[in-house]
């Protein structure tokens, strides 16, 4: 098996630039290369089946649907939470980015879409579901991942990791 192109398994890295709506949301410029993981979901899954098959060197313009990207807007991922479930001192602000656990004990993103003195209502949503994704990738390396890697299923070299 060839190891000159994108494939599940091997440790990818990429520049990127991220456009929603015409605006430049994301950038590897700057921050660096963005390395990845194929197979283990570390990337949104319509970028990623783009790559499959990309050789070193090579640059793609891909479009991801909400679908395959951060979800459709789900009008039901709202959640109405008593004020004293916060910390008192806790300050609040529209757009306050929180990871709440569920009963499962699963962390979840949420945001403070809005708040009262008696109660805070939380949207779950990710700031970019119901969004059309334009990115430009250029793939610079590939490289197998080590043993811990695989087993942890992310990357753990130095980088720009999301
Ligand atoms: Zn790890």
């Amino acid at each position: 098996m060839s190891k000159d192109t994108v494939q599940d398994g091997l440790v990818v890295s990429i520049e990127y630039t991220l456009t929603v709506d015409g605006e430049v949301l994301d950038s590897s410029e700057g921050a660096g290369p963005l390395l990845f993981l194929a197979g283990y979901d570390n990337i949104v899954p319509g970028l990623e089946q783009e790559m499959i098959g990309m050789k070193i060197g090579e640059s793609k313009d891909v479009v991801v649907s909400p679908e395959d990207g951060y979800g459709e807007f789900d009008d039901e991922a709202f959640m109405e939470v008593p004020r004293s479930e916060f910390p008192a001192d806790m300050e609040l602000e529209e757009g306050l980015e929180l990871h709440v656990s569920d009963e499962d004990g699963q962390e979840q993103m949420a945001f403070v879409e809005s708040f009262t003195d008696d109660s805070v209502r939380l949207d779950f949503n990710h700031p970019l579901a119901g969004a059309e994704l334009h990115f430009n990738v250029k793939v610079l390396a590939l490289r197998d991942p080590t043993a811990e890697e695989l087993d942890h299923g992310h990357v753990h070299e130095e980088g720009h990791n999301h």
